[in-house]
């Protein structure tokens, strides 16, 4: 089988699963972002994933990013950041994700819309929510308590847009009490912020899950693409 038999296979069966879910949670079909998570893949496998109609990658590391979405500017897609953001990185991620979706604290939002700003582009941006009990050394994101403060500094900001928020399930607990946590969140938000309506929740192994709680975009990365290299 050629890679692009390989990927265009599992790309069918993800978004079967997505269909199923989304019937299963009597929510109607195609309604279901998907974004593809390609960090560690080449480039090459990006233009086969665009050539197969994926049109949103995500990636987590700024180098990496930075350089594939260099190599595939051609392609058109958007490209969603998805990693633990350092602080003096955010302005040049900013200048070519069409969506951040790890703002995890007020201290990004400057630099973020500064390099938006120097861009000229409006930038998208997603309140990552820790779903980890408050104060434990999980996978980041801000505490259920913070997540105002973020996201009214990304609202009161000038290049970029508030869409909603993003979570990772946590470690060691099953993932669908905590995405049912998420959904509340996210209703909390939006009666501040009624436009952030995007809850991007959902990775290979939990995506009827983030379904069944409302997630309208889901990050799949191993199912489509195959097991990342250890090397990393
Ligand atoms: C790697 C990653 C994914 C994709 O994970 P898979 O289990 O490979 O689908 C999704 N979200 C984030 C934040 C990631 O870092």
């Amino acid at each position: 089988m050629s890679r692009a038999e390989e990927l265009a296979a599992n790309l069918a069966a993800v978004r079967t699963r997505i269909t199923d879910a989304e019937t299963a949670a009597g929510r109607p079909a195609g309604g279901v972002q998907l974004v593809v998570v390609t960090k560690y893949f080449p480039a090459s496998d990006v233009r086969i994933l665009a050539d197969l109609g994926v049109t949103a990658v995500g990636e987590n590391r700024h180098q990496e990013a930075q350089a594939k979405a260099a190599e595939c500017a051609d392609l058109g897609l958007d490209w969603h950041f998805i990693g633990s953001i350092q602080s003096n990185k955010a302005a040049a991620i900013a200048a070519y994700a069409s969506t951040v979706e790890s703002v995890d604290r007020v201290k990004l939002v400057g630099a973020l819309d500064r390099g938006a700003q120097q861009a000229g582009r409006e930038v998208g941006c997603l309140v990552q929510v820790s779903l980890d009990p408050p104060g434990a050394s999980g996978r980041g994101g801000a505490d259920a308590s913070a997540v105002a403060a973020v996201a009214d500094a990304i609202a009161a900001s000038s290049a970029l847009r508030l869409r909603g928020v993003m979570a990772v399930a946590p470690l060691g607990e099953p993932p669908a009490p905590a995405f049912e946590r998420l959904a509340a969140i996210s209703a909390e938000l939006r009666r501040d912020h009624p436009g952030a309506t995007v809850v991007s929740a959902g990775m290979s192994g939990d995506l009827e899950h983030a379904v069944k709680y409302g997630a309208t975009h889901v990050r799949i990365g191993s199912s489509v693409l195959g097991s990342r290299p250890s090397i990393h």
